[in-house]
């Protein structure tokens, strides 16, 4: 195996998902790529559990805390999938074979004491952490000993020993000092006697400072890759790798327009819109990471790991693009708007608005106030609309003071987003006049001070021909210059 000097060598960090675990043929395709970049670069795998087995454990947890009828066939269920993959994978005359059944084996022992364990116990958040941690625990090792059976020298590391959260149970976030240590203490330690080593990490948890096992909420195995990068940046030059089932960040939603098409370069501020606004490919934590660390990364497609056609992020923003990057949309949402003549007399209405929206966990898409300070727009989920009019109408404050509530669910919300736009006038401009001629009746406008888009709001009935028509005149046409 090719040998790399340390200092200021590459390091890739890979981070694969579910769908890059699901049977056999996957996993090998897993190690091919690993197998291409390993010749120039050190590789640390972090891998998430085998496809669906997180939802078969938050079931296993969920059923332990009622009755626990069915347990024993899910906890025999995760078991077998993964007695059947080292099966399939590793060959049975080795001993990486028995190590891997041994570990399962275990592992499934412990999961079914935790089972009973819950029983008797109050339900609570941080057990359920502990149980779904196995998942990712499980693939992991797996995949480190179905390397080692074929001849590469893997370590497998359990991501509690390195990365270290607050105790926001379920959601945790990363405290990146101290994680920063544990993890460059523990690479460097193996990466300095042998470079070129395999590093298997798991996804997805890692634990508080006094060992209580946590997780980064719902797809944080991406998360994790990138707090190893932010860790590891100053000893390596550090890149992450996203292997998805997708081929990147696209400038639209496919659903919305077929003219959609692939975005090979964005910046970190540019992709936090387009995953504010609805694209769900990266977790949204890891780009923050990733830009605060000033790692490029990239998404590219699992199934085609040579194309030239996959995103790369960066923190830099690229100049030589178009203005416009993307135009996204959210097509269901409510808009909710609060209107009082007191509002002039009696400051802090926004602040127990918001609070009181805060407090009942509504997540707000944008917010507008008209500058006679007798409104308040805002945007919230279509399904949380109930919620907001119960809330209000029901408060000591706006359900009795003189406000009138309106609440309309059937809009959408358009966003228009490029950090080319900071500085370049005109596009508002070119952005209302497109809508204009194109008899689209514009019901809101907000636009961040960031100046990275600019948010309409429009009637349902009109998303898809706006975000078609804003797609021509920005992406597709000819744009005002710089
Ligand atoms: N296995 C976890 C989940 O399904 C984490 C991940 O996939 O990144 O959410
Ligand atoms: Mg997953």
């Amino acid at each position: 195996m090719k040998k790399l000097n340390k200092k200021n060598s590459d390091l890739v960090i890979m981070k694969f998902g579910g769908s890059c675990l699901q049977d056999p043929p996957s996993f090998n395709q897993t190690t091919n790529i690993v197998e291409e970049y390993l010749t120039n670069s050190n590789v640390i795998l972090v891998t998430s559990a085998l496809k669906r087995i997180t939802d078969k454990l938050i079931e296993f947890y969920n059923k332990s805390c009622e009755d626990g009828a069915d347990c024993q066939d899910l906890i025999k269920e995760v078991k077998d999938r993964h007695l059947r993959f080292i099966n399939e994978t590793i060959d049975s005359q080795r001993e990486e074979y028995s190590e891997a059944i041994s570990y399962i084996d275990e592992n499934i022992n412990e999961l079914t004491q935790l089972g009973k364990l819950v029983k008797l116990l109050r339900p609570s958040l941080d057990i359920q952490d502990i149980i779904i941690s196995y998942g990712e625990r499980l693939s992991t090792f797996m995949v480190s000993k179905y390397l080692e059976s074929i001849g590469y020298t893997s370590n497998f590391i359990s991501s509690d020993e390195i990365i270290i959260t607050d105790d926001n149970f379920s959601r945790a976030l990363p405290l990146l000092d101290e994680t920063e240590i544990l993890v460059r203490e523990k690479i460097n330690s193996i990466l300095e006697k042998n470079q070129g080593e395999i590093i298997c990490i798991t996804g997805f948890y890692g634990s508080t400072k006094d060992k209580k096992i946590t997780t980064l909420g719902r797809g944080g195995t991406d998360l994790t890759a990138a707090i190893l990068a932010y860790s590891l940046k100053v000893d390596y030059k550090c890149k992450v790798i996203y292997w998805k089932d997708v081929d990147g960040f696209l400038n639209a939603d496919p659903r919305i327009t077929e003219k959609a098409s692939l975005l090979q370069k964005i910046s970190y501020i540019e992709a936090k819109e387009l995953a504010f606004f609805g694209s769900k490919v990266l977790h949204p934590l890891c780009l923050d990471v990733n830009e605060k660390g000033n790692i490029t990364s990239e998404i590219r497609p699992f199934n085609k790991p040579h194309t030239d056609n996959f995103t790369t992020i960066t923190k830099e923003i690229t100049k030589d693009q178009k203005i416009i990057k993307a135009i996204t949309s959210i097509k269901r949402l409510s808009m909710v708007t609060i209107e009082s003549e007191t509002m002039i007399s009696l400051p802090g209405t926004a602040a127990k608005l918001f609070g009181l929206l805060g407090e009942n966990n509504i997540n707000i898409k944008f917010i507008s106030q008209s500058s006679s300070e007798n409104n308040i727009t805002f945007g919230i989920d279509l399904e949380d609309s109930m919620k907001v009019s119960f809330l209000l109408r029901n408060s000591d404050w706006f359900g009795k003071q003189w406000f009138s509530i309106k609440i309309d669910n059937d809009i959408s919300l358009i966003a228009v987003i490029g950090a080319g736009m900071l500085q370049t006038p005109g596009i508002a401009g070119k952005v209302f006049t497109t809508l204009g001629e194109n008899n689209i009746n514009v019901r809101a406008i907000a636009q961040g001070s960031s100046e990275l888009n600019i948010t309409i709001i429009v009637e349902r009935k009109d998303c898809v021909k706006a975000v078609n028509v804003l797609y021509d005149a920005f992406i597709n046409g000819k744009e005002i210059e710089n």
